[in-house]
C-alpha cells in the first residue's frame, strides 16, 4: 500500500519556553532541552539533522541547518493515527539528497580547489541498503552528479541494471562472478550502460575474455588490487595479504599479460581497492590511497593506457557516537576525505607524469546511514531500585540480618570504601547460607532487598564522594533497570549485536524533565542477547553500560528511537523468534510541511511463517479440527470455540510486535 497526504508541521518558535520539571520539585534549576541534548550527544552526532527542540522533543531538519523541520514525536503520534504500528522505520528522504549532494560538493570543492584534471565519479554499492524506494530516490537524486550503483552479486546486478537509467553514472560489478553474471554484465554494455566488470579473483578474467569474444564486444573491465595497507576497526578484514577478494601484485602482471596477448590491454579501465568498512582513522585512508595510487601508476605505465578510473571503494565512516576517536566513530570529515583523496592522486600521478584518473568512490554507509531511525514504545520496566529498606532486624534475626542493617545505618561518605566491601561479601554470604538451608526463603529476601536498599543509599553519597569512581559505576549497575522495549535488536540492529556497534539512542519526547533512571533496552525477543547495553556517556566520551531514561508513567507511552540505522542494518536483520520487518515510511519535506511519499507495512504473522514453511490455512484447519473434537466432547462451547478461532486468525493477519498498546 502507498498513500499520499500532507500535514502541516508544526514549526516551534524560538522563544517558546520549556515545560517546567516537575519530576524533581526539590531541584532549584529546572532542566533544560538543553541538558538533554547534552546528555545524550545529539548535537555530537546528529550532523545538523538531528537535536532537541525547546518543546523536549527530538526535531528533524532533514534538508539540513536552516530548512523546514519536523518534531519526530508529533510525527510519530501522527503515525500512529493513521493506523502505522510501532516499532516504526521511518526514513527521510530529503537526508538521502543531503548526503548525495554533501559528497558530491566535497570531491567538486577538493578537484577545483587543487586544480586536478578528471572527474569525480560516486557510485552507491546498493547492498548498504537494497530497498527499492531508497535507491530510485538515489539514482534520482544523483542524476545530474553523475552518481553510479554498485552490486556485488548477481541478485543486485539485476537491480542495477533496470533502476540505473543516469547515461553518465558507470555500474560497478564487484562479487564472485559466474558466466551468467559476467554475460548478463557485457550484454547491458549493448544497452549503453557504462558497465565495468571488475576482476575480484583471477579466474574470472579469463572468463570475462571468453564471453566477450563470444558477443564481439570490447569490455570495460577493472581490476581489484589486494593492498597490504589495512583499514582499521571492525571491518578490517577487507583488506591485507589473506582478504577474500582482490588480485595479488602477481596476479596483476600475469593479468596484464593475459590481456596484453589478447590484445585487449584497452579494455582495463578501472583499479579498484576496499579496504573495509568504517574506516575511524584518516591515516588508514591515506595510506591505503597511496599503496593504491601506486598500483594505478605502475599499471598504466605497463601499458594499460587505456585506465582512466581509480575506484577508491568505500569505508568513508560514520560519526554514530560523536566522539571523535572510537570504532563508532571517525577523526576526519567528509571534506577531509576528499581533499586527501584528490591530492594523493594527484601527487603521485603528477610525479610518474600520468594523467589523473576519474575518481570512483563507493560509499554507500556515509550516504544512507543518517537517513532513518527507528521508533519503538516502552512495554514494561522491572526496577531494582528500592530506597525504603524493609522492617527492622529483631534479635532472633540471624547475624547476616544484622550486619546488613548494621552497613545500611552507618554507611557515609568517610567509610564508604569499608561499606562497599562488606556489602560485598555480605551479599555472597547471603546466598551460601541459604543454599545451605541457614536462611529460608523469607529471609533471603529480606536480605535482597536491604542489599538494595543500601545500593541505592550508597549510590547517592557515592556520587557526592572524592575517587569513589569505581564503586559508583559498580553501584549503576547494579541499580540499573530494565526497559522492556517493542523492537528486535536482531530484525532492526543486529550489528549492535553481532559485532558490538554503537547506535545513538535516546528518548523522543519528555526531554525537557530530567531522567532519574539508569538502564539497559531488553527487546522482545526471548534471547539473552536481545538487548542493548552500550550507550554514549558523553561526559567523559566513552562509553556505558546504562541509558540514563525516564519514569515510565502510567497510562501514557514511552517511545525511544536509535538513530542512523540507515546503512546494512534492514538486510542484516533476521527473523529471530519470527519478529518480522517493521512498518516503513517514507517522508518528505516541503513547503507545506511533511508528506508521507510511502508506506510500506511490516511483515504480518502469516508471511513470517511462510519463510518457515507454514500455511495459513493448514494451520486454521487443524486449530478448527481440534475445536470440533473438544466441541464434541463438551470441554469447550461453540461460543468459545469461535472467539479462538477468531484470535487465531486475526493473529495470523497481524503484526509480528505488540499491537494496541495505546
Ligand atoms: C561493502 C562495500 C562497500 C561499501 O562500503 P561502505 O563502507 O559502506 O561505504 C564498497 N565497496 C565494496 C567492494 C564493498 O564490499
Amino acid at each position: 500500500m502507498e498513500n499520499k497526504s500532507t500535514h502541516e508541521t508544526t514549526l516551534v518558535s524560538e522563544n517558546s519556553l520549556p515545560v517546567q520539571s516537575k519530576s524533581n520539585p526539590l531541584k532549584t534549576e529546572p532542566w533544560t532541552p538543553e541538558e538533554s541534548a547534552e546528555l545524550y550527544g545529539i548535537n555530537n552526532w546528529g550532523n545538523g539533522y538531528y537535536r532537541v527542540n525547546p518543546n523536549g522533543n527530538v526535531q528533524i531538519t532533514p534538508t539540513g541547518a536552516n530548512g523546514p523541520s519536523v518534531d519526530l514525536f508529533e510525527l510519530t503520534q501522527d503515525l500512529l493515527d493513521r493506523g502505522i504500528r510501532v516499532p516504526i522505520m521511518i526514513r527521510f528522504t530529503d537526508i538521502i539528497k543531503a548526503r548525495v549532494e554533501l559528497l558530491y560538493n566535497c570531491f567538486n570543492k577538493a578537484i577545483t580547489e587543487f586544480g586536478y584534471k578528471a572527474e569525480y565519479n560516486g557510485v552507491y554499492p546498493v547492498k548498504v541498503n537494497q530497498q527499492r524506494h531508497l535507491v530510485q530516490d538515489i539514482v534520482h537524486f544523483g542524476k545530474d552528479t553523475r552518481l553510479g550503483l554498485e552490486c556485488g552479486s548477481k541478485p543486485e546486478l539485476l537491480i542495477v541494471l533496470a533502476l540505473m537509467n543516469n547515461p553518465n553514472g558507470v555500474i560497478i560489478c564487484n562479487g564472485f562472478k559466474d558466466i551468467e553474471y559476467i554475460e548478463t554484465a557485457i550484454l547491458s554494455q549493448k544497452l549503453g550502460k557504462k558497465t565495468i566488470i571488475v576482476v575480484d579473483r583471477k579466474e574470472e578474467l579469463k572468463m570475462i575474455i571468453q564471453v566477450a569474444k563470444k558477443f564481439n564486444t570490447r569490455p570495460k573491465i577493472g581490476f581489484r588490487a589486494k593492498l597490504n595497507t589495512q583499514g582499521a576497526g571492525k571491518w578490517v578484514d577487507s583488506s591485507g595479504a589473506r582478504s577474500k577478494f582482490g588480485l595479488t601484485a602477481m596476479e596483476i602482471v600475469e593479468g596484464l599479460e593475459l590481456l596484453k596477448t589478447e590484445n585487449m590491454m584497452d579494455c582495463l579501465e578501472l583499479l579498484h581497492y576496499h579496504i573495509g568498512s568504517q574506516v575511524p582513522s584518516i591515516q588508514s585512508i591515506k595510506s591505503s590511497l597511496k599503496e593504491g595510487a601506486r598500483f594505478y601508476t605502475e599499471i598504466y605505465q605497463m601499458g594499460a593506457t587505456g585506465l582512466k578510473y581509480i575506484d577508491v571503494g568505500g569505508g568513508l565512516g560514520v560519526d554514530y557516537d560523536g566522539t571523535g576517536h572510537s570504532d563508532s566513530s571517525i577523526n576526519y570529515s567528509e571534506q577531509e576525505y576528499a581533499n586527501d583523496v584528490v591530492s594523493i592522486l594527484q601527487g603521485l600521478c603528477d610525479e610518474k607524469n600520468i594523467p589523473h584518473p576519474n575518481i570512483v568512490t563507493e560509499s554507500g554507509r556515509a550516504l544512507v546511514a543518517h537517513h532513518s531511525v527507528l521508533i519503538f514504545n516502552v512495554l514494561g520496566v522491572n526496577h531494582l531500585h528500592r530506597s525504603a529498606p524493609p522492617r527492622l532486624v529483631t534479635k532472633k534475626d540471624p547475624g547476616i540480618m544484622q550486619d546488613l542493617q548494621y552497613i545500611y545505618e552507618k554507611v557515609n561518605r568517610d567509610n564508604i570504601n569499608e561499606c562497599f566491601n562488606d556489602l560485598t561479601q555480605s551479599k555472597q554470604e547471603t546466598l551460601q547460607l541459604f543454599t545451605y538451608g541457614v536462611l529460608n526463603l523469607e529471609q533471603r529476601a529480606w536480605c535482597e532487598t536491604m542489599y538494595f536498599s543500601i545500593a541505592t543509599k550508597m549510590l547517592q553519597i557515592a556520587k557526592t564522594a572524592p575517587d569513589v569512581e569505581d564503586i559508583e559505576a559498580t553501584l549503576r549497575q547494579e541499580l540499573c533497570d530494565t526497559y522492556y522495549c517493542n523492537f528486535s535488536v536482531f530484525q532492526s540492529v543486529p550489528d549492535s549485536w553481532a559485532v558490538g556497534q554503537l547506535f545513538p539512542v535516546m528518548p523522543i519526547h519528555r526531554l525537557q524533565e530530567e531522567p532519574h533512571h539508569e538502564a539497559t533496552l531488553a527487546d522482545l525477543t526471548c534471547d539473552s542477547d536481545g538487548k542493548m547495553e552500550k550507550f554514549i556517556d558523553s561526559k567523559t566520551g566513552q562509553y556505558k553500560q546504562t541509558l540514563q531514561i525516564h519514569e515510565v508513567k502510567e497510562n501514557e507511552s514511552y517511545y525511544l528511537g536509535v538513530f542512523l540505522t540507515g546503512a546494512y542494518q534492514e538486510i542484516l536483520g533476521d527473523l529471530h523468534n519470527l519478529f518480522g520487518d517493521t512498518d516503513a515510511v517514507h517522508i518528505s519535506m516541503g513547503p507545506a510541511g511533511y508528506t508521507i511519499d510511502h508506506y510500506v507495512p511490516g511483515d504480518t504473522v502469516t508471511e513470517v511463517l511462510s519463510y518457515v514453511q507454514y500455511d495459513r490455512n493448514n494451520l486454521i484447519d487443524n486449530v478448527r479440527q481440534a475445536s470440533e473434537e473438544f466441541i464434541q466432547k463438551g470441554s469447550i462451547s461453540k461460543q468459545e470455540a469461535k472467539l479462538l478461532i477468531k484470535h487465531y486468525e486475526e493473529g495470523l493477519s497481524g503484526y509480528t510486535y505488540l499491537e494496541d498498546l495505546e
